[in-house]
């Protein structure tokens, strides 16, 4: 069965004015999933004019009781958990413990957020002349437009949307043509939790319509944008020309070391972990095992028997290791990469294919496949994939092993299993990504600290944390003189 979804706007569920749908399939089985309302840039207009409008009471709506309402969205996630898990795994495949994690993660944050609605810290200072005071407090920016990808599709929404709103922005937010319903569950409970009319806007729709158009508005200062690097520096080009302030959160390749020292059982379930969660298709993913020669065969044959007994299938079957990617276009692109490694002279140790027996026809399913002896200057161990597919790259020592996991583009994660803290130690200085880990796998970052990417995985700003702030607000310096008389800074403080 399904229904149509429409946009949000102004605190009202409307149609685009375009009058036109897309559907959504469950990429499992085919079934239709929803359809939604298909908008255009006039439905933006209207979207970021409410935000404005919006904007103006926002602000002066006292910090603490923004985060009131953030404590009852939290509180209302928690109760729905697990329905919008199970419409997030038909939506887009991953499996149902994954799902259930990703709507964890926008609980985590957003009772974060809400707490920071007491914090938001500024500074005070010493002023250099009597009878003055000196401070600076954060403000909100206005309008921020919010451009999502599909692979987590309520957590990075809350990544950006709790953040931009507890410190007194307003929204126009444009989830992944993939993944809209869950963000329209996202935007209805905003609503029950009493967010007023205008804070929030979701409007639904294509990159080229909707993103764009969102981009280049001249009344939204700042733009915080997670998808591919093609897209993002489209986007971030295209908003330095009308000094927009943005935030880019884009690809990986990120690097699993083990070296001949390491736990091989830990090793082996952080790299199936990494590797082959949510498909591969987490900008964390683990598309790099860079292994000690020592260990190179013991740790490749754990990895193939495993992989071997992977169960592919439909999310919601609780059984199930591996669901489906999100599209027939992205499976095809994964599938050319196997042909792509194998004419490099990589060797599929285990999968390389498209999984279609049975049921798994009905959806986009691609083995797990691993590719083993590959170099390090391959395009598949330089290139984002985005499926389950990884590649070992065997090296000799500790600093051969940091010079591949350094010579990508990429930045985002990295890590390293040993038994040796000065190995951990020499791994954390000269390694170059945003996070790593030591004994863990590539994924799982928890909400308060930093998350992003160094080189070509971003621009340089964090999500999450506190430092999360720093993106959505903007520093005000104030000086109050309360002496009664004309003091100059640096003129009159000589004596
Ligand atoms: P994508 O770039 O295709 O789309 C991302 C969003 O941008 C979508 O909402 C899309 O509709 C929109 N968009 C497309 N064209 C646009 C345009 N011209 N102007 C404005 N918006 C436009 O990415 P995707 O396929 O949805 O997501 C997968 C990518 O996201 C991968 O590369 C992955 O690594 C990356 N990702 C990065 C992080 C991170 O934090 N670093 C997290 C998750 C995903």
């Amino acid at each position: 069965m399904s229904d149509l979804f429409n946009n949000y706007i102004g605190g009202k569920w409307v149609e685009s004015v375009s009058g036109e749908t897309f559907d959504r399939k469950n990429p499992a089985t085919g079934d239709l999933v929803a359809t939604y309302t298909k908008s255009t840039p006039a439905d933006v207009d209207a979207a970021v004019a409410a935000a404005k409008e919006a904007f103006k009471s926002w602000r002066l709506y006292p910090a603490p009781k923004r985060g009131e309402i953030l404590y009852k969205v939290a509180n209302l996630l928690v109760e729905r958990k697990e329905e919008f898990a199970r419409e997030m795994t038909e939506e887009m495949g991953k499996v149902i413990s994954e799902a259930r994690g990703d709507v964890q993660e926008a609980i985590d944050m957003t009772f974060y957020m809400a707490g920071e609605g007491r914090r938001m810290y500024g500074q005070t200072t010493p002023s250099e002349l009597q009878n003055k005071f000196n401070m600076s407090v954060r403000k909100p920016l206005g309008v921020a437009g919010i451009i999502t990808p599909w692979n987590f599709p309520m957590a990075i929404p809350s990544w950006k949307i709790m953040p931009a709103i507890i410190s007194g922005n307003t929204v126009v937010f444009k989830p992944a043509s993939f993944t809209p319903r869950t963000a329209i569950r996202f935007v209805q409970i905003l609503e029950e939790a009493g967010l007023p009319a205008g804070v929030v806007n979701l409007v639904m729709g294509g990159g080229a319509d909707v993103g764009n158009a969102i981009v280049e508005h001249p009344d939204v200062p700042l733009i915080s944008f997670t998808g591919s690097n093609d897209t993002g520096i489209d986007v971030a080009t295209r908003g330095a020309r009308l000094n927009k302030r943005i935030s880019l959160e884009l690809g990986g390749k990120n690097a699993v070391i083990v070296m001949d020292d390491a736990n091989l059982d830990l090793a082996t379930d952080g790299i199936l972990w990494s590797a082959f969660g949510t498909s591969g298709q987490r900008c964390t993913a683990a598309s790099r095992v860079v292994a000690h020669t020592s260990v190179q065969k013991e740790l490749v044959d754990r990895l193939v028997a495993r992989a071997d007994t992977m169960r592919m299938g439909d999310g919601l079957d609780e059984s199930v290791d591996i669901g489906p990617v999100v599209s027939a276009n992205q499976l095809k692109s994964i599938n050319d990469y196997i042909a792509i490694g194998r004419n490099e002279g990589a060797r599929v140790a285990v999968g390389g294919g498209i999984a279609s027996d049975g049921n798994l026809g009905r959806g986009h399913f691609h083995q797990p496949t691993i590719f083993d002896d590959v170099k390090a200057g391959m395009r598949v161990a330089q290139e984002e994939i985005f499926g389950p597919v990884t590649s070992v790259i065997p090296v000799e020592s500790l600093d051969e092993a940091i010079d591949v996991v350094n010579g990508v583009k990429y930045g985002l994660s990295a890590s390293i299993f040993t038994a040796d803290v000065n190995r951990a130690f020499r791994a954390m200085q000269d390694i170059f990504t945003g996070i790593l880990y030591v004994n863990a796998g590539t994924t799982g970052a928890e909400i308060h600290l930093p998350f992003g990417g160094t080189k070509g995985t971003g621009n340089g700003h964090r999500e999450a944390g506190t430092v999360a702030m720093d993106f959505f607000t903007e520093w005000q310096s104030i000086y109050v003189d309360y002496s009664g008389k004309l003091q100059r800074a640096q003129i009159d403080n000589q004596e």
